[in-house]
């Protein structure tokens, strides 16, 4: 061990915290499971699938309907829920958050509502060369529909963004989208200095938050978002929930999307009323159990000592560059100076298919392909890379084993 890791590992207890995810102890083809595809989806605490089951077991029924004791208690649960999300992320009012299935929901909400009446010939929207296709197609599809026209900020050979055309950019621009973190690369990208730029030409501001939980407390006004869209289970919730977080003003003035139960306030033949914000754009029963469930994984997050935490995996992703830089024809895809523990890289010569299924082999669990990343991918142009994520629970060990099986892989494939 290194002195850098006996300095984190004595202020962050990974042993303890892995012991609160029983899925990590368990051995895959042979080897112990080292999980490191953290940032398509993340492990569940414990604490989580105890709430997920006592919801189903002791409490389960529709929420805001009924006048039951059942009714009552999923329905403050669920509504607890959104408080504790509100709270979390620093929300200016719990009346913000929207529960949707994730972030690519919470996205498609904006770009559709944009689309039917924000949006218009002449206008423009502004992504950037370096999101998930969560983040490019919707607007594809607003800009289609609306007439308006879409750009983006160009990607650095170091996997930044290069903001020095912003200005310019900006003309005519009504929206602008942008991860916090990339998916991809793990670039992490100065979103209030963008939200300013957009903001001083009278433009909106998406951010795109599902990369950006996992690993620190989120600030939504520090960002000075007007939306931020994040999904549960890339930050230790279940799947099917997440969250649209979104400016009071900007949802009274939104027309809504889906049509149904909850959304309205009368309903005749002829016509409906709309319910009040942020019910206006929830239709039909939601995931309670899911709400109830990322409640509890942001309780758990919570608990965790966040200065050691970004410690630890600042460390862990520096003992990952470090043992991968020096396997012999391995390039690191995405340089940055500031990044979120993500780790993509490529081998001259070798396809990362065939890399990342050797690693399999290992008991190593990363990913490849291009990530939902394919513009960023045709940037470098390479058909995909390895990519390995860390979270929490991630040790040293886990990163071994994956230097160790890449060191394996690319002697085998080389
Ligand atoms: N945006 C980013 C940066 C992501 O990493 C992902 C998922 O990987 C998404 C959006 C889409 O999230 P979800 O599939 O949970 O809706």
């Amino acid at each position: 061990m290194s002195a850098a890791e006996a300095a984190t590992s004595t202020l962050f207890d990974v042993d303890a915290i892995r012991r609160a995810f029983p899925i990590l102890d368990q051995q895959v083809r042979g080897r112990r499971l080292a999980y490191l595809d953290n940032a398509a989806t993340t492990q569940k605490p414990q604490v989580v699938l105890d709430a997920l089951v006592r919801y189903y077991q002791h409490d389960n029924a529709n929420v805001h309907r009924g006048l039951h004791t059942l009714a009552e208690r999923a329905t403050e649960q669920y509504e607890s829920a959104r408080d504790r999300l509100a709270e979390f992320v620093n929300a200016r009012d719990r009346s913000e958050v929207i529960w949707t299935r994730g972030t690519t929901e919470a996205i498609n909400l904006v770009a559709q509502c944009f689309a039917q009446s924000e949006l218009k010939a002449g206008d423009a929207v502004l992504i950037s060369e370096l999101e998930h296709h969560s983040n490019i197609v919707p607007w594809q599809l607003a800009c289609e529909r609306s007439g308006a026209t879409l750009r983006w900020i160009p990607l650095r050979d170091d996997g930044t963004l290069d903001l020095s055309d912003l200005d310019a950019l900006l003309q005519g621009v009504r929206l602008v989208s942008v991860a916090a973190c990339s998916n991809a690369l793990g670039t992490m990208h100065p979103v209030r200095e963008i939200a300013d730029a957009a903001h001083a030409v009278g433009a909106a501001v998406l951010v795109d938050a599902a990369q950006a939980t996992v690993h620190q407390r989120m600030d939504v006004q520090a960002w000075d978002a007007d939306f931020v869209a994040m999904s549960g289970h890339k930050a230790y919730g279940p799947t099917g929930i997440g969250a649209l977080i979104a400016r009071r003003s900007w949802l009274e003035r939104l027309q809504p999307w889906h049509g149904g139960g909850e959304m309205i306030e009368t309903v005749t033949l002829e016509g409906s009323t709309w319910n009040e914000v942020p019910y206006k754009f929830e239709a039909g029963t939601p995931n309670i159990a899911g709400a109830i469930g990322m409640a509890a994984a942001l309780d758990w997050f919570d608990g965790l000592d966040h200065a050691a935490l970004l410690k630890h995996e600042q460390a862990l992703l520096a003992a990952t560059v470090a043992g991968l830089g020096s396997i012999h024809g391995l390039r690191f895809i995405g340089t940055a100076p500031v990044k979120a523990p993500i780790v993509s890289f490529v081998i001259d010569g070798v396809h990362p298919q065939d890399l990342a299924t050797l690693i399999d082999q290992s008991g190593v669990a990363v990913r490849t392909g291009h990530h939902c990343a394919m513009p960023t991918m045709t940037r470098f142009g390479i058909p995909g890379t390895v990519r390995a994520s860390m979270a929490c629970y991630n040790s040293f060990q886990d990163i071994q084993q994956l230097i160790d099986a890449t060191e394996t892989a690319a002697e085998i494939l080389s």
